[in-house]
């Protein structure tokens, strides 16, 4: 898999320059993917990737109980560990992306039994109890093209721009949506604006 850990990607902006502001930023497919990859987030995730500092409510104390509470509190260690470490439905969706916002997910890895077990059922955290009293501790490598949407690459379709707002209202690109977003900030001298283009990396993520 390549690593995108690094990789950075242009974003051009329309920005307010006497009021230092983004009135908003035109982006294509690759931009609103990993937008949209942060819905996708089980909210262990979150708390984990802002370094249990998100502010959501109590959730970075619900997640610190967690780490903090002893493993013979938990029905498996297994247990703790999904909670520590969930796992989200679209994350095979959200691999390959020009940003990997979540890298630590390895969606290609589920675990079985052990090979005597006649059991055939996968589970996608390491250790986890399986119907024959054993643990689901071998890996096994999923198939890319069992992704939701088969062998497509993130949410969006190629080819269609998009214009994000400030505060992330993400719309089909157009000439009235631009010009709607400009009213709605109240800039009346087109002289302010200046296009200006930033890259993103993960950290920007
Ligand atoms: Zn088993």
């Amino acid at each position: 898999m390549a690593d995108t850990s690094a990789a950075k990607f242009p974003l051009k902006l329309l920005v307010d320059k006497e009021r230092n502001r983004v009135i908003f930023a035109e982006a294509d497919k690759d931009f609103i993917d990993v937008l949209f990859t942060f819905l996708t987030f089980p909210m262990g995730s979150i708390i984990r990737l802002l370094g249990n500092k998100s502010g959501i409510g109590s959730m970075d104390r619900l997640y610190q109980s967690v780490a903090n509470l002893d493993e013979r509190c938990f029905n498996t260690p297994a247990c703790r560990s999904m909670l520590l470490h969930p796992r989200s439905a679209a994350e095979i969706c959200c691999k390959g992306l020009a940003i990997d916002v979540d890298s630590d997910s390895e969606p290609w890895i589920y675990y079985r039994c052990r090979s005597s077990c006649k059991s055939l059922s996968l589970s996608p955290v390491f250790g986890a109890r399986c119907s024959c009293g054993g643990t689901a501790e071998t890996p096994v490598l999923a198939s890319p093209s069992l992704g939701a949407e088969g062998s497509k690459k993130g949410f969006v379709v190629d080819g269609v721009n998009f214009i994000v707002s400030d505060d992330l209202l993400v719309q089909p690109a157009s000439i009235g949506t631009s010009l709607g977003l400009i009213n709605e900030l109240g800039v009346e001298d087109g002289n302010v604006l200046e296009k200006k283009v930033v890259h993103l990396g993960r950290e920007e993520g």
